[in-house]
């Protein structure tokens, strides 16, 4: 395929993945994440070690490459009261969501990683969301990014795509998907690099990746692991 894309890049293991699922894909790739007053700084550290990873070991991809953009965004910090944000217990909420529900918190990233594409003249955005591994994140949902497409469209008189690779994929499909674009090597960088866990733990290195081994991030990426590794 053609044409230029933004990856929406936190340097956790889905969007590390979508990364490369661009780079596979498109001419050009750009990244773009955000700090939001996240309690941990681990995952915007990744980012910085998974993007180098892949120029050092995948030459071919290295020279599609482009820019990374990190945007402050500490007003969506400002207004979320999560386990994300505030040392609140992860767990779950009165209203069936979790405590790490930060309210719209891809509708802004979608919105802001537009703005900044139109400006570029970026038409691909690139999101790892999925509906899949049940989160209960409302903003995951196919139908809002769906819809967010449609807005973003009117809204900016512009036609951008909005590509969600892993909507209808679980974590073992994730770990698949990263086989099938890069092999082994990206197996090996997903796990070193990326991180999912909700306490910023890096101080353990499981089988799976670093992380205290116990919040539902660690447990999901676990299972994904795990199921695949049985799978294959
Ligand atoms: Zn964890």
């Amino acid at each position: 395929m053609t044409g230029q894309a933004l990856v929406l890049f936190s340097g956790g293991q889905d969007s590390a993945t979508c990364l490369a699922w661009a780079l596979d894909r498109f001419e050009r790739v750009e990244t773009i994440g955000f700090d939001y007053g996240q309690r941990h700084k681990v995952e915007l550290t990744c980012r910085a070690v998974f993007r180098n990873r892949i120029v050092a070991a995948f030459p071919h991809w290295a020279a599609k490459l482009g820019e990374d953009h990190t945007l402050p965004l500490e007003a969506l910090g400002a207004v979320s009261d999560t386990a994300l944000t505030r040392d609140t217990a992860i767990a779950m909420g009165a209203n069936g969501l979790p405590t790490t529900f930060v309210p719209g918190r891809n509708l802004i990233f979608v919105t802001f990683a537009a703005a900044l594409a139109y400006r570029r003249g970026l038409k691909h955005l690139v999101v790892g969301v999925c509906e899949t591994d049940y989160s209960g994140y409302p903003d995951c949902r196919d139908d809002t990014l769906k819809a967010l497409q449609v807005a973003l469209n009117l809204g900016m008189e512009s036609r951008f795509v909005v590509h969600t690779p892993l909507m209808w994929r679980d974590k073992a499909a994730t770990w698949a998907l990263a086989e099938s674009l890069g092999g082994a090597a990206l197996v090996e960088a997903v796990l070193e690099d990326t991180h999912s866990c909700y306490l910023g733990d890096r101080s353990q290195r499981h089988a799976w990746g670093y992380g205290c081994g116990t919040c539902p991030a660690c447990e999901l990426r676990r299972k994904g692991w795990e199921a695949w590794r049985a799978a294959g």
